[in-house]
């Protein structure tokens, strides 16, 4: 009988690391919970098998078993979309990306953090300060800034504080509803605030204003109709003429301008800015912070410093005060590096090009032209000149159920890829994403 070599060390018989990352249910998991959580998760179960609390040949399937488990203990929040629609500020998929510079001031945020202290003199200090320092030296021509939860909030609080139980003169050509039914003069006069509309659908004149200014104005309120717009035989007042006209009747002219744009962008004429309106005469300017602003979900006031102090120290403004995340993310976006929203309005068209025939070349579809958009009601109807992957519309379900989930665009029959809005980092990603849609079933 021979003698059978006796295993020397049964722990050379655990898999390696880098077999068990390469394993296909693996690689299906670190999609799904990120490179982190598997690796952790490996080291586990490798460690078991050194303190021989696992056999070597078990450690393949417990590494599945433990992954699976910590799948399906994850929370349920949102789930991360890879946007190929092709719309920048989406509205149903969280509007703008985060900057990675705002994402990193979030963690920073998370735990405690000075939101409303001064640290030199370890005293309370007014909330948001460095956001507020950020926000004024990336627009100049305000004098203060006050953060609130959303632009609608920031408009609500600008005409409550100024005009609670008077009159807020506005167009009849800018009562604007917003989407999902909500309509900001309802907003207004729920806070109450009176709406004295003037003008016509089509048509307003500053006589019109003029007419209907009395003791009883509370503020002139010029709205940019962001998500629609009116051609034809059309009249609106400008800023400058506004500006004068409140400042003749001393009352304060607030402008929303929605979108959230600190300076003029030349790819964009149509789309008012902060630093314009104010220059213009705007007493106070409010908008959104997760539109063309690229930050997060926020509403932005700038203008005359008595007035957004009248607005800071209303009781409404404790109801709609921005969150300590929303604040360090604002300030971050506004650290000069253009957020993913800049860059996705400005991407090179050749640049996308190269991108959109390398995916269609490792996934199979045509190359076609197609034009992105602003979205998030930003100028409508300015077509972004850009390319997709024409593919089967049927693939489209299979992208939005798939992981990582995608969003594209369908129309006209096909399910269409846009580049614009996806991080070139991401196209590997994508590409897998689209192959397991294409051919469901495999791998
Ligand atoms: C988007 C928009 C709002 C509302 O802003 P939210 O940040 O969505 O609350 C208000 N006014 C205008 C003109 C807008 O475009």
């Amino acid at each position: 009988m021979t003698e059978q070599p006796a295993d020397p060390d049964p722990r050379r018989r655990i898999p390696r690391t880098d077999g068990l990352l390469a394993r296909p249910e693996v690689i299906a998991q670190r999609e799904r919970l990120g490179d982190v959580v598997v690796r952790s998760v490996v080291r586990n179960v490798q460690d078991r098998a050194r303190r021989g609390e696992l056999a070597p040949e078990d450690v393949t399937t417990q590494v599945a078993a433990d992954l699976d488990a910590a799948a399906a203990a994850r929370p349920t929040g949102p789930t991360a979309v890879l946007n190929a629609t092709g719309v920048i500020v989406h509205t149903n998929l969280g509007r703008a990306p985060l900057s990675a510079a705002a994402v990193q001031a979030v963690v920073d945020a998370a735990g405690y953090t000075d939101v409303e202290l001064d640290l030199t003199s370890g005293t309370r200090s007014r909330r948001g300060a460095g956001t507020r320092s950020a926000l004024l030296a990336a627009c100049p021509a305000a004098a203060d800034a006050l953060v609130v939860n959303n632009g609608a909030a920031a408009l609500v609080l600008a005409t409550t504080a100024l005009a609670a139980g008077r009159d807020v003169v506005v167009s009849r050509g800018e009562l604007v509803e917003i989407g999902a039914g909500f309509r900001l003069f309802d907003l207004i006069a729920s806070a109450g605030a009176r709406l004295r509309e003037v003008g016509s659908t089509n048509r307003t004149h500053l006589r019109d204003y003029a007419d209907a200014i009395g003791p009883d104005t509370g503020c002139l309120l010029k709205v940019h109709p962001s998500n629609f717009r009116i051609a034809g035989f059309t009249a609106a007042v400008d800023v400058p003429d506004l500006a004068a006209l409140a400042r003749e009747h001393d009352v304060p002219l607030v402008v929303d301008i929605g979108s959230g744009q600190l300076r003029a962008d030349p790819l964009l004429p149509d789309e008012p800015d902060a630093t314009r309106a104010l220059l213009d005469g705007a007493d106070l300017v409010t908008a959104s912070g997760d539109k063309l602003l690229g930050g997060p979900q926020a509403g932005i006031v700038l203008g005359r410093r008595d007035l957004v102090d009248r607005l800071a120290r209303h009781p409404l403004a404790r109801a709609v005060r921005a969150d300590k995340l929303a604040l360090a993310a604002l300030a971050a976006t506004l650290d000069g590096t253009p957020p993913p929203v800049t860059q996705a309005l400005h991407a090179d068209p050749d640049a996308l090009r190269e991108r959109t025939e390398r995916m269609a070349r490792a996934v199979g579809g045509t190359v076609v032209p197609h034009d992105g958009r602003v979205g998030g009601g930003g100028a409508p109807g300015v077509p972004l000149p850009g390319w997709a992957v024409r593919l089967p519309e049927d693939v489209a379900a299979r992208l939005r159920t798939g992981t990582p989930a995608v969003l594209p665009r369908v129309h006209d029959g096909a399910c269409l890829l846009d580049l614009r809005c996806v991080p070139e980092a991401d196209d590997g990603r994508l590409t897998t994403a689209v192959r397991r849609a294409l051919r469901p079933g495999q791998d």
